[in-house]
C-alpha cells in the first residue's frame, strides 16, 4: 500500500511518499521560515500564495525520489484542518485534483491525528491502549487512543496552546519566529531557578491546561523591569519560563497516566522536539514503568510522512473523502 501524503496548513508546503506504513520512501519539506521571519510571525495570504508556487515541485520531486508515479499509488491522504483557510486550500484542491485525475481514492487527514501519528513512522511496535501529550504551535491536548481511530480527548488548554505562549514570549524577548527552538537554545546559558513564574495547575485532578497567565508573568516581569530602568537575564528568564511550561506539561502527562492506567505515552507536535520536556519525561517515566515514546525532531513540526502515517490507517479502515471535501479551518479532535 503506497500512500501519498500532502501537507500545507501552516507554513510548510510538504508531501512524502510512504509504503505500508513504515518505509519512508521520500519526504520533501518546503519550509517558508525565512519568508515570514521578517514579520515575526507567518502572514496568511503570503502563506497560502508560497503554497501554490512549490505545491507541484513538491509533489513531483516526492514521487521522482520514491521512484513512483501516480499509478503506484493506492491513495492520497491531504490535511483538510486545523490551519490557515488558504493554505489548506492549496493542499485539498490540489489533492483533491491528483486523486480524481489517478482514480484513487482522496484520505482527509486531521492535522492533529497526523502529528500522533508520527510516532508510527519509526515505532512498528505500539500497543493499544495509547495516551499522547499533543504539544503544538496551536493545541495542547491529552488523549488515549483505544485503538485506530478511537480515541478520548481527556484535556485541552482553556486559552494558550504551549507553543503559542512559547513563541510569543521568545518574541517580547527579542528571540524571533519560531520561539520554541529559540528559547530552548537561549536557555542553555540562563538558570531555570531565576524567576518564579507560576505553574497553572487548575482545579485537582484536571488535565486542562492554561498557559496564558503563565506567558503574562513573563511579560509583566519584562514590563515592570522596563519602568524601573532595569533590563532582565534573557537567558534566565527563558530557562525559568521553559521550565515552568514543562513542569505543567510533565505535571498533567503523569496525571493521566495515573487516572487511565495506561502505559505508553506518545509525545506529538512542535514543543516535542523540546528538550528539556522530553530528558524529564524519559526520567520520570521510567521510575513508573512508563514507556516513553516520540517521533525524530523533523516527524515532530508540520510534514508530510505523519499525514501518509494517518492516511494509512485510514486507507486500511476503509475510509474515503468524497469529491467534496473542503477545507476546514476550525478542525479540532472529537472523541470517537
Ligand atoms: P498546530 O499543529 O497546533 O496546528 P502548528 O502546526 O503551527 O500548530 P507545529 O508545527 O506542530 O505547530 O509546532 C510548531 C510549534 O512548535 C511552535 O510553537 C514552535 O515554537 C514549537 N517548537 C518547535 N521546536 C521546539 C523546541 N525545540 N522546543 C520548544 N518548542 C518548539
Ligand atoms: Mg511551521
Ligand atoms: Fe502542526
Amino acid at each position: 500500500i503506497t500512500i501519498l501524503g500532502i501537507e500545507t496548513s501552516c507554513d510548510e508546503t510538504s508531501a512524502a511518499v510512504l509504503v505500508n506504513g513504515v518505509n519512508l520512501r521520500s519526504h520533501i519539506i518546503s519550509s517558508q521560515i525565512m519568508t515570514h521571519q521578517k514579520y515575526g510571525g507567518v502572514v496568511p495570504e503570503i502563506a497560502s500564495r508560497e503554497h501554490s508556487l512549490h505545491i507541484r515541485p513538491v509533489v513531483e520531486q516526492s514521487l521522482a525520489e520514491a521512484n513512483v508515479g501516480f499509478k503506484d499509488l493506492s491513495a492520497i491522504a491531504v490535511t483538510y484542518g486545523p490551519g490557515l483557510v488558504g493554505s489548506l486550500l492549496v493542499g485539498v484542491s490540489g489533492a483533491k485534483a491528483m486523486a480524481y485525475a489517478a482514480g484513487i481514492p482522496l484520505l482527509g487527514i486531521n492535522h492533529l491525528e497526523g502529528h500522533i501519528y508520527a510516532n508510527f513512522l519509526e515505532h512498528q511496535d505500539l500497543e493499544f491502549p495509547l495516551l499522547a501529550l499533543l504539544v503544538s504551535g496551536g493545541h495542547t491536548h491529552l488523549i488515549v487512543f483505544k485503538d485506530h481511530g478511537r480515541y478520548e480527548v481527556l484535556g485541552y488548554t482553556r486559552d494558550d496552546a504551549a507553543g503559542e505562549a512559547l513563541d510569543k514570549v521568545a518574541r517580547a524577548l527579542g528571540l524571533g519566529y519560531p520561539g520554541g527552538p529559540q528559547i530552548q537554545k537561549t536557555a542553555q546559558e540562563g538558570n531555570e531557578q531565576a524567576f518564579k513564574f507560576p505553574r497553572a495547575m487548575l482545579e485537582p485532578g484536571s488535565l486542562d491546561f492554561s498557559f496564558s497567565g503563565m506567558k503574562s508573568a513573563v511579560l509583566n516581569a519584562l514590563n515592570s523591569a522596563h519602568m524601573r530602568g532595569e533590563t532582565l537575564n534573557v537567558p534566565d528568564l527563558a530557562a525559568s519560563f521553559q521550565q515552568a511550561v514543562v513542569d505543567v506539561l510533565v505535571h498533567k502527562a503523569l496525571l493521566a497516566l495515573q487516572q487511565t492506567g495506561v502505559k505508553t505515552l506518545l509525545l506529538a507536535g512542535g514543543v516535542a522536539a523540546n528538550r528539556l520536556l522530553r530528558e524529564t519525561l524519559e526520567y520520570e517515566l521510567a521510575r513508573q514503568n512508563v514507556r516513553l515514546v516520540y517521533p525524530s525532531p523533523v516527524f515532530c513540526t508540520d510534514n508530510g510522512a505523519m499525514i501518509a502515517a494517518a492516511g494509512y490507517y485510514h486507507f486500511l479502515a476503509g475510509d474515503a473523502a468524497p469529491w467534496t471535501l473542503n477545507a476546514v479551518p476550525g478542525l479540532n479532535l472529537k472523541s470517537q
